[in-house]
């Protein structure tokens, strides 16, 4: 059985995002969507897909596709094997 041997986990600052699509499309994991709801400035803002969200590769092409800098992309050792 494979073990991943790192996780991964974005935030994003859905007030900043204006819903351009442009991380949801070169995720290659398919981890973004798009949310059901409005942000203050009435965008409809990316989110991360809840059951998705463990598949996440911290490869940052969201991060680096933003051009609202709304993404942040985290990594961290696993600690358990
Ligand atoms: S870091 Fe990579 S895998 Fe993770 S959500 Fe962003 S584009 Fe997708
Ligand atoms: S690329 Fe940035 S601004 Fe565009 S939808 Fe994603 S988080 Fe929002």
């Amino acid at each position: 059985m494979s073990q991943r041997r790192h996780t991964a986990y974005i935030t994003i600052d859905s007030e900043r995002c204006k819903g351009c699509g442009l991380c949801i499309f070169f995720c290659p994991q398919k981890v973004i969507g798009q949310a059901e709801r409005f942000n203050q400035k009435g965008y409809t803002p990316a989110t991360v897909i809840e059951e998705k969200a463990g598949e996440c590769t911290g490869c940052t092409a969201c991060a680096l596709m933003c051009p609202d800098i709304a993404i942040g992309v985290y990594r961290h050792a696993k600690v358990a094997p």
